[in-house]
């Protein structure tokens, strides 16, 4: 068996295997570290993703159209209101029909989308080999790659990308350092089964403590994520599942009729985390190992999806032209393509809980007037929806459909 690769990849999380399968399509050899194995399909536990059309695209284009077919709830509509989901609340409703290209974006179960892709990496016939270990040696040097696994074995690869999460080896062994600050704020993530329809409508709802975001699921079952302050997630944290519904039917009112809860909650502290840098020579940084923004977009894994099929397609066009793939100057054009939109990113979502997550009466009204703009102008609104549908930017050519 070889152990002379093009990519190493640490970490066969969801980014690291899209990145697997995006590059295999590149005929590039890849070799991928996850000490987590493909298993049953689990019972639902709550977590969930909003995938936008780009991502469903990159998807499609990896073979995967029939499984996001056959698993996702299609958004149709996107609801956005300031303050408790009253009639009164100033809000805005985007349409997935004005851009005229499908689904803006489709939300899919965690535990659906994590075991087709690995069981695609698992079994991809031709480029990829999966090691279930971890990586515990990483050395990076003018010639390559070498790692050394959990049981002590060496292999060799042109570079490394790290799509191993926070605590990622990658951006340690390149002396990769970060911006980073909390917010004081905690995500509760979790699903409820509700008496009412959802008609496919996203809902975002801006309270002074954070947003609430509803999201559709197949059936009458909807993903949540619910931003408050800390000390009131821990109060939340120690409710029982009775207690807490009855907390969260405060802000939700009635728009979903009766609720229950599906699966678990999940509580995490927020915080930005960005790369200064996102490439050394022989390592590029993928996905969350790069950059943990707000959840309020619910955008992360989009943009650790972009990150990913950017680089397939750099490392891909480099290698065509024989060029040495982990060399700076190659890994610098991935950086230059990524870098404007994960900062613009981390500046939005940074801009819109500043103001948004408040009860200050000025910003209520510069709050009101956007929103009247937005449904005045067109451009505009046709700006949030693509934006939404993820096809703003200079998109890799595997997410353009
Ligand atoms: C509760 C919760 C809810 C979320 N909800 C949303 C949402 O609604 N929408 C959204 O877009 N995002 C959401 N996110 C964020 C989303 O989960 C992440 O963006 C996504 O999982 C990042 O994927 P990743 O592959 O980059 O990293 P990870 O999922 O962290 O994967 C990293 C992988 O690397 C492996 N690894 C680590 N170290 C090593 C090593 N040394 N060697 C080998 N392997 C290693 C780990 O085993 C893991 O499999 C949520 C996150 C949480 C925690």
């Amino acid at each position: 068996m070889r152990n002379q690769y093009d990519i190493i990849v640490s970490g066969g999380g969801l980014v690291g295997s899209i990145l697997a399968l995006a590059a295999a399509r590149e005929k590039l050899n890849i070799l991928v570290f996850d000490s987590v194995k493909p298993s049953r399909i689990p019972p639902f536990n709550g977590r969930a993703y909003a995938l936008s059309l780009s991502s469903c695209r990159l998807l499609a284009a990896l073979e995967l159209k029939e499984f996001i077919e056959t698993h996702s709830q299609d958004i149709h509509s996107i609801h956005i209101s300031d303050g408790l989901s009253r009639a009164s609340s100033p809000s805005l409703r985007f349409e997935s029909s004005e851009i005229d290209v499908g689904p803006m974006a489709r939300m899919v179960e965690d535990r659906h989308l994590r075991s087709v892709v690995k069981r695609e990496i698992q079994n991809h016939a031709n480029f990829i080999r999966v090691i279930n270990t971890r990586i515990t040696e990483l050395e990076l040097n003018a010639f390559g790659v070498k790692v050394k696994d959990t049981n002590g074995r060496s292999y060799r690869a042109s570079m490394v990308a790290g799509c191993d999460g926070r605590d990622s080896i990658v951006a340690r062994k390149a002396a990769i350092r970060f911006s980073q600050y909390n917010y004081a704020q905690s995500a509760i993530a979790c699903a409820v089964e509700h008496e009412r329809d959802h008609h496919g409508c996203a809902r975002q709802i801006f309270l002074p403590s954070g947003p609430l975001a509803i999201l559709p699921l197949q059936g009458r079952v909807s993903s949540l994520v619910w931003t408050v302050g800390q000390d009131e997630a821990s109060r939340l944290e120690k409710m029982n599942h009775h207690e807490f519904l009855k907390q969260l039917r405060i802000p939700m009112g009635s728009i979903l009729g009766d609720l229950s809860l599906v699966g678990d909650r999940f509580f995490f502290p927020l915080t930005q985390r960005i790369a200064k840098i996102l490439v050394t020579e022989r390592a590029a940084l993928v996905g969350e190992s790069a950059h943990i923004i707000h959840p309020l977009a619910g955008q992360s894994l989009n943009l650790g999806f972009r990150d990913a099929a950017s680089l397939a397609q750099i490392l891909g066009s480099a290698a065509r032209r024989g060029e040495d793939i982990g060399l700076k100057t190659v890994l610098e054009r991935y950086q230059r393509w990524r870098r404007f939109d994960v900062n613009l990113f981390a500046f939005a979502t940074d801009s819109f809980d500043w103001l948004y997550s408040n009860s200050n009466p000025i910003l209520y009204t510069l709050r009101k007037g956007g929103m009247d703009a937005v449904k005045r102008l067109p451009a505009l609104r046709g700006v949030f929806i693509r934006e939404a549908a993820g096809l703003n930017g200079q998109l890799p050519k595997i997410m353009m459909g």
